[in-house]
């Protein structure tokens, strides 16, 4: 298989430090000079970027940046250019008090095609290619996105955006789509129902499937493959970040590459904040080395992975990381979707006017995931009359719904059975095998 940029993807280790250096050097100055958030914190600190930076473990003097960071931006403080320069805007899911929102200059969205285009090149996709886009189109990064960097390879994009599965593969046979980019537990969703249509898979013309958007485990895989008839590799994206791109696997299937050229990473034990050595597992921590509208310095992904430095049989020498292994933070991940149990329990307490006791829990039947939630019942969540009870549960699935962006199954269950522990409910019960 090509690789796309085969000078920026197989640079020697020396050589790309080097590169690594400028470029943070680069970002810290812009930073510095065009964002009052950074410039009060490095000016606390006493950090001046030009002469505090020698070596790229002098970030580590930095202090890093969260979510709640840019949520608090909202919606613009943290860009580094005026809007004016911005030719894109996207944004986080509604789980926080305030999304967050990230921007694009041209220059980003061109860097941003590019590192798609490698990772969909590592994935087997040429221009021969016909990509069928499963991913959100919208404010999110996940459709437009991969849709760009497909593109840029010059492969013929399908892009169906998500749902309505029967039609997905239809198009899928019709358009002789080969290849699938979507989330491992969907894959396997179409996998389902290309089975109850009574399809053959291997009269489908589908290579590969491109999976990203949620932690998956090799037993997936294994099943998307054998069923589907493809090779399936892992992806990585995040918005803060730039979206999809910033990780992907080749076909050795051993790791995603990291596009270190763009992206400085660090793993951290995230109950200390210390930095861990290669190959030990921790919280990714990412600085971004080219963005310019939106630049961020030592962003805390929550994600949990290794770096695994070995080098790769494809001839890459970028690091990769190890598939992400689940949160550390208190966000759960649901289709894709960044949740906070905590703001539930604030949507609950606003329609009852008290806070309930409650439990969200994560389902999977037949490789779909489902969001339930569980309200222990108090007299405020309980009517006498069937029908106002039922006005109850709808308008909570709905406020819900509307907050989060996924339809949650709300159920009322007995004072006092949900199980505690020590005393306290767990506010997330992950039934997803
Ligand atoms: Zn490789």
């Amino acid at each position: 298989m090509p690789i796309w940029e085969k000078d920026n993807e197989c640079m020697s280790r020396d050589e790309l430090e080097q590169l690594q250096l400028e470029r943070l050097q680069a970002t810290l100055n812009r930073v510095y000079r065009n964002v009052s958030f950074y410039r009060n914190r490095f000016k606390s600190l006493d950090f001046r970027p030009e002469d505090d930076l020698t070596e790229l473990t002098d970030i580590r003097r930095l202090p890093f940046t969260t979510s709640r960071d840019v949520s608090e931006s909202y919606p613009y403080d943290m860009f580094a250019v005026p809007l004016r320069e911005v030719v894109r805007v996207h944004s986080s899911s509604g789980t926080m008090a305030n999304p967050r929102v990230v921007g694009y200059t041209r220059q980003d969205l061109r860097i941003w095609s590019t590192i798609v285009a490698r990772i969909l090149s590592a994935g087997g996709v040429t221009q021969d290619d016909v990509i069928q886009v499963t991913f959100a189109y919208g404010l999110l990064t996940g459709g437009l996105g991969i849709h760009y960097g497909a593109e840029r390879i010059g492969a013929s994009v399908l892009p169906t955006s998500v749902g309505r599965t029967e039609r997905q593969i239809k198009i899928m046979q019709d358009f002789r789509t080969t290849v699938l980019c979507s989330t491992p537990s969907y894959a396997l969703v179409i996998a389902d129902r290309i089975e109850d249509m009574g399809i053959d898979p291997k009269q489908l013309s589908l290579k590969y499937v491109i999976c990203a958007g949620e932690p998956w485990t090799d037993a997936m895989r294994r099943e998307v493959e054998e069923r589907l008839f493809v090779k399936v590799t892992d992806n990585y994206g995040i918005s803060e970040i730039m979206g999809p791109g910033v990780a992907g696997e080749c076909l050795e299937q051993n790791g995603m590459h990291l596009q270190e050229d763009h992206f400085l990473a660090e793993v951290i034990d995230p109950e200390t904040g210390k930095n861990l050595e290669p190959g030990q597992e921790g919280e990714l921590v990412i600085t971004t080395l080219t963005k310019e509208a939106f630049p961020v310095i030592r962003y805390r992904t929550g994600d949990l992975c290794r770096i695994l430095p070995d080098p790769c049989p494809c001839g890459r020498t970028q690091n990769r990381i190890s598939r992400i292994r689940g949160r550390c933070d208190d966000v759960v991940v649901i289709k894709g979707i960044n949740i906070i149990p905590n703001r539930i329990g604030d949507i609950l307490e606003q329609i009852g006017g008290e806070r309930p006791v409650y439990q969200l829990v994560a389902t999977r039947e037949r490789h779909r995931d489902h969001l339930e939630i569980w309200v222990e019942v108090t007299e405020r969540f309980f009517h006498d009359k069937m029908r106002e009870q039922r006005t109850l549960l709808e308008i909570m699935g709905q406020k819900i719904t509307n907050f989060i962006g996924i339809t949650p199954r709300v159920k009322l269950v007995e004072k006092g059975s949900l199980r505690r522990e020590n005393g306290k409910v767990a506010a997330f019960v992950d039934r997803r095998g």
